[in-house]
């Protein structure tokens, strides 16, 4: 069973944790994505109301959360399991008057706090790489009531073949990265009719992930100046970002929304 990066304590970027945890917390996103795709996503899903539950996992500090609350009727429940997110996390909440409905918890996905097919929605954008997309799939099924829905976005290969460059940063990151035929078949392996797949748009990586860590990478290095793992972790976050605009054409994320049956 694939172990989750962050047992290692050295993360999908390659650096130190609690660096990295310092530098994302600065940030609105933690991953790409942006309100619209969350919104597309959610445009898929017919079964929620008021007594509706919704669980994010790996929510970060909850900027699709809150994108999710505001087009959701329902009780959220976000998850990560970093405290420093969950305190973002409920403080974001509590400033948009959503704490009654919306609850950051510290925890792990490989040991989600529910109960057997308690939940109606279970939401995870940029997040399940960190147990596996299949691993997740599989274990979070017992969570949804028959008929509730899954909505994860996903690493993804857009061709079969790709420049040995790209492919050898991937292996290294995340070697269940695949495409999105494969993506689906172990979606429809796992217990879920696949119900939708979509390619998340350029803007997603661009306005709302790359171009707003420019000026934290600059205040980041300033604040740590002389630190050699700090050095490291923006020197790897600008490589990671030179790799996708050079190979954007051969991969992205897709939202893929399952439904369980
Ligand atoms: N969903 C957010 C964050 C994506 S980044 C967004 O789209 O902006 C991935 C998140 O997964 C991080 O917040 C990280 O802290 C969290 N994470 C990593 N390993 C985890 C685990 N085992 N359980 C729960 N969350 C985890």
């Amino acid at each position: 069973m694939k172990k989750s990066r962050y047992d290692e304590n050295e993360s999908i970027h390659g650096c130190d944790l609690e660096l990295l945890c310092e530098f994302f917390s600065n940030l609105e996103r933690q991953g790409p994505g942006s309100p619209e795709a969350t919104i597309k996503a959610l445009g898929f899903i017919d079964n929620l109301d008021s007594a509706s539950l919704i669980a994010d996992i790996g929510c970060g500090s909850g900027g699709q959360t809150m994108v999710l609350a505001r087009h959701a009727p329902g009780q959220i429940t976000g998850i990560d399991l970093f405290p420093v997110f969950i305190d973002l996390f409920n403080r974001n909440a509590g400033q948009l008057n959503l704490q009654d409905r919306v609850k950051g918890v510290v925890g792990s996905m490989d040991a989600l706090p529910f109960r057997d097919e308690q939940l109606d929605l279970m939401w995870s954008e940029g997040a399940i790489y960190n147990i596996g997309f299949e691993r997740g799939l599989n274990e979070w099924r017992r969570f949804l009531k028959t008929g509730a829905y899954v909505a994860v976005s996903e690493a993804t290969w857009f061709t079969e073949e790709r420049p040995a460059e790209i492919e050898e940063f991937w292996m290294d990151a995340y070697p269940e990265i695949g495409t999105v035929s494969g993506k689906v078949a172990q979606m429809q392996k796992a217990g879920y009719v696949p119900v939708a797949t979509f390619v998340l748009p350029e803007n997603c990586w661009t306005d709302h992930f790359y171009t707003p860590q420019e000026d934290v990478q600059e205040d980041f290095l300033e604040k740590n100046a002389g630190n050699r793992s700090a050095e490291d972790l923006i020197a790897n976050l600008r490589h990671e970002a030179r790799l996708y605009f050079k190979y954007k054409e051969y991969f992205g994320y897709v939202f893929y929304i399952g439904k369980k049956i």
